[in-house]
């Protein structure tokens, strides 16, 4: 899968996706990502990408031009048009299920924004989707752009040892991970719960999915509306609710 970037910090995201399991990747060819410096494609002769916004205000407003030449010469690398994402506190929250979606494309392009954001003529004339971190407000869209790539790039083949690795994990099924433990087997007085030493493969899968359920019937409660749930699940999660009203009323 290739990504694109379109940024004016350009080395900030290469800096990041080079390192660690995203790094490995590209080395490996498994991941392409290209990052882009917008003020190259400016036509000014200063190379501003900015100007001030029409109507007042504070700030300043990044200029269609320079992003749009970037997208055609983006375009015209790829000889078809990328999935193109803006980066923004204005788009749709971003999930594991919505990184799940855009590991099945070829192409992504990933719009970073900054100052006051973009010419909405520009949003309008290439994007086609607003992702958004979360309700704050960053200076800019790299940080979004670099988790994006990195959730989007540990889910294509080959940039993970094994699916298991993500198909197990918080999020993907829809409920949170169940606790994990390493050596030692001992560790200030805490012992790793014994029925991890057994090897009995079910008895295991059963500990799990049940410490996965209590997991997100404790931190993540609202998960468990839209998760995928099995009859057992329901009968284990009434069991839990059942000593919390219980151990509520004693208190
Ligand atoms: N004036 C914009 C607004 O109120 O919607 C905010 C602009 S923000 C200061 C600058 C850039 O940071 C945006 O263009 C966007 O690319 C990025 N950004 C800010 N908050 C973000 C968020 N929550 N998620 C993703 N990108 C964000």
């Amino acid at each position: 899968m290739r990504f694109d970037i379109a940024t004016l910090f350009p080395e900030m995201c290469e800096r990041v996706v080079n390192e660690s399991i995203i790094g490995r990747a590209i080395r490996a060819g498994k991941l392409e990502v290209y990052c882009h410096q917008i003020r190259d494609y400016s036509t000014d002769k200063h190379h501003r990408t900015d100007d001030t916004v029409y109507g007042g205000g504070k700030g300043m407003l990044m200029q269609p031009q320079p992003i749009y030449d970037c997208y055609v010469a983006i375009c015209n690398q790829l000889r078809t048009r990328p999935h193109v994402i803006y980066l923004s506190p204005q788009g749709q929250p971003f999930t594991q299920q919505k990184a799940i979606e855009l590991s099945q494309r070829e192409n992504l392009l990933l719009l970073c924004g900054h100052y006051e954001g973009v010419d909405q003529r520009l949003l309008d004339e290439i994007v086609d989707e607003e992702i958004s971190l979360g309700d704050f407000v960053l200076t800019g869209g790299e940080l979004g752009a670099l988790v994006v790539v990195d959730a989007v790039g540990r889910l294509c083949e080959g940039v993970l040892s094994d699916t298991v690795c993500f198909t197990e994990e918080s999020h993907y099924n829809g409920l949170l991970e169940y606790p994990q433990y390493t050596h030692p087997a001992l560790w200030r007085g805490r012992q790793v719960p014994p029925i991890l030493f057994t090897g009995h493969h079910a008895n295991i899968a059963r500990w799990r999915r049940e410490h996965s359920l209590e997991n997100t019937f404790y931190k993540r409660p609202d998960l468990l509306e839209r998760a995928a749930l099995t009859k057992d699940d329901w009968y284990f999660l009434e069991e839990l609710q059942l000593m919390e009203t219980l151990k509520n009323r004693l208190d």
